[in-house]
């Protein structure tokens, strides 16, 4: 029978299919966080059972954490620190690796699993975060799990989870200047909705996708659960195995032979069915923003906000209100020149090094502008160092962004750090949900150089008149 990508590794993983329909899966990996490991490692040492294979479970500091320069232990918010002491004291009494603050490889969760080579080709991989499809790029399965779920992976190797249907989404064509993998994504959400991949597992394939770069793919599949898909996956290629070669935990000598001659293999079969396909042609998806408070809510930045108009129901009609209501915005608003608070650059989604570099090109030589709270978070340490070692800190410091330690705490106004009321922010992140960045915060999703742009521009603002102003 021909086979998905998704059918291989889901079928190398089933233990057992159950009378329930669901099956008993293998997990290669749990990754853990301070937010909820250390309640997970707790509560699993307190029901009298132990982590089954420590060398398979990782952990980091990322949810709580303040990203503020010289930052401890101690948080913005009142009770942070008890849980980043907890996830210390647990991960030591556990035996697992724990990536601590000042450890250089720590980072936000699914960017080191990736350059650790944590993750591999053909895993299973989760962790108490919905972006954990993130690691789909490498062409694992990850998905997002709750704390008990957690404790049974750990306890066991193994969860509960139904299969899900599978959709294929074919990119054809070349990216026109100044469109990158966010667009392409918040595009593709655009035009199906935020619920286009429910119950499915997603493939991203085609000629547009083998022409991105590995960093570009992360940021692509860590937006399939803005799509509703279960996870988001990548068939590993060349550019896979080049940007695993060499990595702390991939596999070497002759087993990392193996494991490439292996990792060949994982692509969905020719003649394989999907439940369903989608095609897009990314020469039509130009620089793309968001309007309101879903990744749906996705327009080229040259567009406005919808007509009421626009709308088939009456329900509808009111969820653009409501929507727009929020956001401070009138039907048919323009979004180029919608004046601007802050500018956020950072998360799992959009802070890895190709990102602040195409930010810095646009930042270089230029200035925040006035009133404009900038700031950028590098996601991990090594993406810090590396940045630094090109200068890019001094790019962005030199234009008025603060430059900030690794964590997620602004993308979801966690550690009590967040933007304020009303505040329009224009963001790197992957989602612009009510409250996300802070209380009543309107959040637009853009890529990194459209957020440069904004900040420069102080208003949202299109990226291409700044690329091309530099060249
Ligand atoms: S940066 Fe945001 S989306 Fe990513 S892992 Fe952290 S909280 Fe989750």
């Amino acid at each position: 029978m021909p086979q998905t990508l998704f059918d291989k590794i889901w079928d190398r993983h089933v233990v057992r299919n159950l009378d329930d329909g669901s099956s008993l899966v293998y997990v290669d990996r749990v990754f853990l966080h301070e937010r909820t490991g250390g309640v997970a490692l707790t509560s699993l040492a307190e029901s009298g059972r132990k982590v089954r294979n420590p060398a398979q479970v990782f952990a980091t500091m990322d949810h709580i954490l303040d990203t503020y320069p010289g930052r401890g232990d101690a948080t913005e918010v009142p009770g942070g620190e008890a849980f980043i002491t907890t996830m210390r004291e647990t991960a030591r009494e556990a035996g697992i690796t724990l990536f601590d603050i000042n450890d250089p490889r720590h980072g936000i969760t699914h960017l080191i699993s990736a350059e650790q080579a944590i993750t591999l080709p053909g895993l299973v991989v989760v962790c108490p975060d919905s972006h954990t499809c993130t690691l789909g790029a490498l062409g694992a399965i990850g998905w997002g799990i709750g704390t008990s779920n957690c404790e049974h992976a750990m306890a066991t190797e193994t969860l509960r989870a139904r299969k899900p249907l599978q959709l294929v989404v074919e990119f054809n064509g070349e990216l026109a200047n100044g469109v990158t993998a966010k667009d392409m994504i918040l595009y593709l959400i655009g035009k199906y909705s935020a619920s286009g991949a429910a119950n499915h597992a997603m493939e991203f394939r085609g000629p547009a996708i083998s022409a991105l770069e590995m960093e570009a793919r992360f940021t692509l599949c860590n937006m399939a659960v803005e799509f509703s898909a279960f996870t988001g996956l990548i068939a590993p290629d060349d550019k896979t195995v080049s940007y695993l070669a060499g990595k702390p935990y991939a596999p070497a000598g002759a087993r990392w032979d193996e494991a490439v001659q292996n990792w060949r293999e994982l692509k969905s079969d020719d003649d394989a069915v999907f439940d369903k396909v989608l095609a897009v042609d990314v020469s039509d998806v130009p620089p793309t923003v968001t309007w309101g408070i879903s990744p749906q809510h996705a327009v080229a930045v040259t567009a406005g906000t919808p007509e009421l108009e626009s709308a088939d129901t009456s329900e509808q009609r009111a969820e653009l209100t409501q929507a727009m209501d929020y956001m401070g915005l009138k039907p048919g608003q323009p979004l180029i020149g919608l004046p601007i608070d802050g500018a956020f650059i950072g998360s799992c989604t959009n802070a890895r090094l190709s990102d602040l570099r195409s930010a810095a090109a646009v930042l270089k030589g230029r200035k925040v502008a006035d009133g404009i709270r900038a700031i950028c978070t590098p996601a991990s340490a090594q993406v810090k160092k590396a940045a630094e070692d090109e200068g890019l800190d001094q790019v962005f410091t030199a234009s008025g962004f603060e430059w900030r330690e690794p964590g997620c705490s602004l993308c979801f106004n966690a550690g009590g750090e967040g933007f304020g009321p009303e505040e329009r922010v224009v963001s790197s992140t992957n989602r612009n949900f009510r409250g996300r960045q802070g209380p009543r915060t309107r959040t637009h999703l853009a890529s990194p150089a459209s957020v440069a742009a904004a900040a420069v521009a102080g208003c949202i603002a299109d990226v291409r008149q700044y690329q091309e102003a530099a060249t």
